[in-house]
C-alpha cells in the first residue's frame, strides 16, 4: 500500500460507525495508508458533537448510513445544516445504488463526496478515494471563482448597482442536437465579473437576488441583453432558441406574462424563440398561482423547460398537468451514467416518459463522448454541457462555432466510434 500521494496532505479524518469492529477495521486501513489523526464517533450525534468541540474539524469523514438514532443520510443532511463542507465518504454495508443515491444527495446539498463504498472497507478502493482529497479540497479551499461566501457580504445596494450598471453580464452555453451535432439554440446564464475583486459565482448572486427582491431586476437584465443578442443573431442568419432561466419567485407575478411578451416584441422575435426554463424542485409548493402564469406564458407561445429534472419531486401527473414543452434532465444524472446503472435507470425512464408526454428532452452537464454516446443510444434530443462548450460571451461564438462545425462528423449519431474525437476547444 503506497503511502506517499494519499496522505501528504490529508491531515486527519473522522470515522463515523456504530460497529466498533468497522470502526476498528476502517482505523487500521487509513493508518496503513499513512493518515496520522483519526478520529472515531459511535454515531451522528457523538459525531456533531465532537465537531463541535474540535478546533480544527478534520479534514475527511468516513460515513456510515445504517445507525441507531441519527442515521448517515440525517447526519449528511445536519453537516449541510450547520455550513460544515468536510469532504466526506459514504460507506455501508448496503447495496451499491442505496450508496450512490445518498452521495447524489450529498452532492445535492453542496458537500463534496470523495467516493460511496461499501463495506467491509478493501484497501484498494479506500486508497483511491483518500487520492481524491487534494483534488476536492483545493476546490473547497479556492473556489473558483469566488468563494460561497463572497456573496455574503454583498448589500442589496451593490447587487442592484450591478444590475442597473450593466455589469451583470449574459454569457451563453450551446445547446446541440444530439443526431447531427448541429446547434440548435443557447441558454443564457447570468455573470457578474466585481471590478477589483473577481467573480461571483451565479447560484450565490441569484438566490442573493431572490432574498433581496430584485430577482425581477436580474432576470430582465438577463433577458433584454439575451433577447437583444438573439437579434443580433437572427440578422445575422443564426437563429438559435433562447433559453432563460427563471426563477419561481417570478411566477407569482401575473404581469410578467406582459412584460416578456414586451421584450421580446421589442426586439421583433417571435415567442417561439424563447425558452424559459423553471427549476423543477421549486414548483410543487406553489402549483397554484404558478399555473396561471405558466399557462398564458405557454398560450402566448414561449417554450417551458422543466430544468434540473430529477432532483425535485414532481409525479407523472403533476407534469401532465403543466404546459411543458422541454424536459432538462438534471447534470447529475448524466454525467457518469454511462458507468453506474442507477443512474441509468432513471436517465433512461426520464427520456422515456418525456417522449410519452411529448417533450424535447435536453441532458445537462454531458462532459465526455461516453455520456454523449449513452445520450444518444437513449434517444435524447438535444445535449449541452463541457463536452460541446462552456458558458462563453457573445463574441466568442462565431469562432466557437467554427470549431465546432470542424468536429461535427464526431459527435453524429454514425460517427465512427474507433475514431478518436476532437475537444471541444481543440483549434485542429
Ligand atoms: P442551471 O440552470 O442548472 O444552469 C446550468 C449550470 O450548469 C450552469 O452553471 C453551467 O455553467 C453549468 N454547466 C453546464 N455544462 C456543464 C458541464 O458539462 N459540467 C458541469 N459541471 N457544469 C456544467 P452556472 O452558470 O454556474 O449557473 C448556476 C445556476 O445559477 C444555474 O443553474 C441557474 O439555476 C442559476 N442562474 C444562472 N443564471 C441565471 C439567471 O439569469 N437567472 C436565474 N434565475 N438563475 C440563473
Ligand atoms: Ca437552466
Ligand atoms: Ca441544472
Amino acid at each position: 500500500m503506497s503511502r506517499v500521494a494519499t496522505t501528504r496532505s490529508l491531515g486527519s479524518l473522522l470515522i463515523i460507525d456504530d460497529s466498533m469492529v468497522q470502526r476498528a477495521h476502517a482505523a487500521t486501513l487509513c493508518r496503513e495508508l499513512g493518515v496520522p489523526l483519526i478520529y472515531e464517533a459511535a454515531s451522528g450525534r457523538e459525531a456533531l458533537e465532537l465537531l463541535g468541540l474540535l478546533v480544527l474539524p478534520p479534514d475527511l469523514l468516513i460515513v456510515d448510513l445504517e445507525m441507531p438514532g441519527m442515521d448517515g443520510v440525517e447526519l449528511i443532511q445536519q453537516l449541510h445544516q450547520r455550513k460544515l463542507a468536510i469532504p466526506l465518504i459514504v460507506a455501508s454495508g448496503r447495496e451499491m445504488t442505496l450508496i450512490h443515491s445518498v452521495e447524489i444527495m450529498a452532492r445535492n446539498l453542496g458537500l463534496p463526496v470523495l467516493a460511496g463504498l461499501q463495506k467491509p472497507l478493501t484497501p484498494l478502493p479506500l486508497e483511491a478515494a483518500l487520492q481524491r482529497f487534494a483534488q476536492v479540497a483545493r476546490s473547497v479551499a479556492e473556489p473558483q471563482p469566488a468563494g460561497p461566501d463572497a456573496a455574503a457580504g454583498i448589500s442589496r445596494a451593490t447587487l442592484a448597482s450591478a444590475i442597473a450598471c450593466g455589469e451583470i453580464r449574459v454569457h451563453y452555453q450551446p445547446k446541440v442536437d444530439m443526431r447531427t451535432g448541429i446547434v440548435r439554440g443557447v441558454e443564457a446564464l447570468a455573470r457578474w465579473h466585481r471590478h477589483g475583486i473577481g467573480f461571483v459565482r451565479p447560484d450565490r448572486f441569484v438566490a442573493l437576488a431572490e432574498q433581496e427582491e430584485l430577482i425581477h431586476e436580474l432576470t430582465l437584465a438577463v433577458m433584454s441583453q439575451a433577447l437583444a443578442q438573439a437579434a443580433e443573431w437572427n440578422a445575422r442568419g443564426l437563429k438559435l432558441s433562447m433559453a432563460i432561466n427563471l426563477s419561481q419567485r417570478l411566477l407569482d407575478r401575473p404581469a410578467l406574462v406582459d412584460e416578456v411578451a414586451a421584450l421580446v416584441e421589442r426586439q421583433g422575435l417571435r415567442a417561439e424563440q424563447l425558452v424559459l426554463e423553471i427549476t423543477e424542485s421549486t414548483l410543487a409548493d406553489r402549483m397554484g398561482t404558478a399555473l396561471g402564469v405558466l399557462a398564458r406564458l405557454r398560450l402566448k407561445g414561449f417554450g417551458l423547460s422543466i430544468d434540473d429534472y430529477g432532483t425535485g419531486f414532481s409525479s407523472m401527473q403533476q407534469l401532465a398537468r403543466i404546459p411543458f414543452t422541454e424536459l432538462k434532465i438534471d447534470r447529475s444524472f448524466v454525467h457518469g451514467a454511462h458507468q453506474r446503472n442507477n443512474l441509468r435507470v432513471i436517465l433512461q425512464s426520464a427520456l422515456e416518459m418525456a417522449c410519452q408526454l411529448g417533450l424535447v428532452t435536453v441532458a445537462e452537464g454531458v462532459e465526455t463522448l461516453e455520456d454523449w454516446r449513452l445520450l444518444q443510444q437513449g434517444g435524447c434530443g438535444i445535449g449541452q454541457g463541457y463536452l460541446i462548450a462552456k458558458p462563453m460571451p457573445a463574441n466568442e461564438m462565431p469562432q466557437w462555432l467554427k470549431r465546432h462545425q470542424a468536429r461535427l462528423g464526431d459527435l453524429r449519431q454514425d460517427a465512427d466510434p474507433e475514431k478518436p474525437p476532437r475537444l471541444a476547444d481543440d483549434p485542429r
